[in-house]
């Protein structure tokens, strides 16, 4: 068929680095190092070759980052508003190049990286210019950390770059990010638009490369702060290597969240909330509704709408504009998922996928229903990170509560009622970061977003995340005093 509208042009700027990158240090891209390829999951085409930060790209990148954060901090936070303001409308001149990359990069449907992630990205810079301009008003006693580590996962590439750079800067901050293997070209087409709008040299800094590149961040002597998303695993490894050692730190970790239905819900609605929260972005969503939790007297009839509703979604071409569900990151994510479901279908669990062929060549796994889930069951407690969802049942919203609870995550919770009273009784009794009634994974950059329990420490977004990237400094802190 026809080339997909703004395909040529993303291979166009892929070639125009010889599909070789380097770092982005101190404002200018490096010479490549040693590198690896990455490539695109739903062919298998290699798109670039990425370099492998070693510990002196870590230093450089942290020297840089230092020699510009005094001035940084010092420019009014009118002045720090008016890059993160420039950076917004840049991201959105190149909507269309970032939205096309992010998808061969990824394997996302285009229409959600055209729709979703990308003006999520620019929203979340333009509201950080807001706080910028609002930092020395809203928090008089504060200041910036000085250089942060950010380590950032693959599943919403530019977007998790979004959630930590935008704060970081707005609050004074320099930093150096590391996006994750699979997925860095959103990321260096980023660090252009920092060139182009501009931007002081050493405020961005991106380094590539894999989880020994972001140990040496976590461990870098002259990062002051560190912001991770991604795995619970390394999330508790990075708390340790940081215990003691005067480091801030933030961690977005892991989910299995619940999808409560109860029995007054509309089902209609609430079976295209199932859609939004367990086949957006391949599964591959933190804060993914992985656990369907529905009332019995309406069970039988919501899987019934559910499974009906399973057999029109499209599953294909990442960058055919009528596809729901593209392909999921890289061959070892696909194997990891089809791992879970076997187990989870040794220990009982039931299988219901929907009829229609999925692409053979390229990382494609179907929707997937698990019903005669036991809570025990391990595609119940554990994160799938996949298009795979588990249901079960409740009687009382008692027994719902308790179900939702039951689990070592707390990132998310989505309820399901036309009753407000019931909704309002049950959300603050689940244990979760975030709670959406009547609709699901709704992210807005001036709410804050972060985990209970195992899903993570601290919050990002809004004045929570703002908070995040400062620290009480008693010299202001007597300045005010003094004023008041
Ligand atoms: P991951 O933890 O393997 O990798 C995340 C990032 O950490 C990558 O950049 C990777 O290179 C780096 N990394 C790996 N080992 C490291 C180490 N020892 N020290 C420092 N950095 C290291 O996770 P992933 O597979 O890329 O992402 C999937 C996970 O991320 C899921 O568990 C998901 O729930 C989680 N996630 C959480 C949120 C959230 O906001 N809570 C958002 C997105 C993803």
């Amino acid at each position: 068929g026809p080339a997909p509208e703004g395909s040529a042009e993303a291979h166009e700027w892929l070639d125009g680095y010889g599909r070789k990158f380097g770092h982005f240090i101190n404002g200018e891209f490096t010479k490549p190092g040693k590198t690896f390829a990455s490539t695109n999951p739903a062919n298998g085409e290699e798109l670039a070759q990425i370099s492998q930060a070693k510990k002196g790209d870590i230093d450089l990148a942290v020297s840089a980052a230092r020699k510009a954060q005094s001035d940084w901090e010092a420019l009014s936070g009118y002045e720090r508003a008016k890059y993160l303001y420039a950076i917004a409308r840049q991201v959105q001149k190149h909507s269309r190049l970032f939205a096309v990359l992010e998808t061969l990069d990824n394997g996302k449907p285009i229409r959600e990286s055209r729709d979703l992630d990308i003006p999520l990205v620019a929203r979340h810079f333009y509201h950080h210019a807001g706080w910028a301009q609002q930092r020395d008003r809203l928090f008089p006693d504060q200041s910036a950390y000085g250089v942060c580590g950010q380590i950032i996962p693959w599943n919403f590439p530019l977007l998790m770059l979004s959630w930590k750079i935008a704060p970081a800067l707005a609050a004074g901050n320099t930093v150096v990010l590391k996006p994750a293997e699979f997925t860095s070209l959103t990321a260096l087409l980023f660090a252009e638009i920092c060139q182009e709008i501009g931007l002081p040299k050493g405020v961005v800094n991106i380094v590539t490369g894999d989880g020994d590149a972001g140990e040496a961040i976590v461990n870098h002597p002259g990062i002051d702060k560190i912001a991770f998303t991604g795995s619970t695993g390394v999330g508790k490894a990075i708390r340790k290597a940081t215990a003691g050692k005067g480091k801030g730190l933030s961690l977005e970790l892991g989910g299995k969240s619940p999808f409560i239905v109860f029995e007054d819900a509309d089902l209609d609605s609430a079976v295209e909330g199932v859609v939004d929260a367990i086949w957006f972005n391949q599964g591959q969503v933190c804060c993914a509704g992985s656990r369907l939790l529905v009332q019995e007297a309406v069970e039988e009839r919501f899987i019934k709408k559910l499974k009906a509703r399973m057999e029109t979604l499209r599953v294909g071409d990442p960058l055919d504009k009528a596809i729901d569900i593209g392909a999921l990151v890289a061959p070892v994510q696909v194997k990891r998922v089809q791992d879970l479901m076997k187990k989870g279908e040794e220990q009982g669990a039931v299988r219901h996928q929907p009829d229609g062929a999925v692409p053979s060549n390229g990382c494609f796994v179907k929707p997937t229903l698990y019903t005669n889930v036991q809570p025990a069951n391990i595609i119940a407690e554990e994160e799938i990170f996949g298009p795979v969802l588990v249901a079960m049942s409740f009687r009382t919203p008692d027994e719902a509560v308790t179900l939702a609870n039951n689990s070592k995550y707390g990132l998310s919770a989505s309820i399901w009622t036309e009753n407000i009273n019931l909704a309002l009784d049950i959300a603050p009794r689940v244990k979760s970061g975030v709670v959406w009634i009547n609709s699901t994974n709704n992210f807005d950059a001036a709410v804050g977003f972060g985990g209970y329990k195992e899903s993570g420490f601290g919050r990002e977004g809004g004045k929570e995340g703002m908070r995040a990237y400062l620290r009480p400094n008693w010299e202001l802190k007597l300045k005010s005093l003094g004023k008041s």
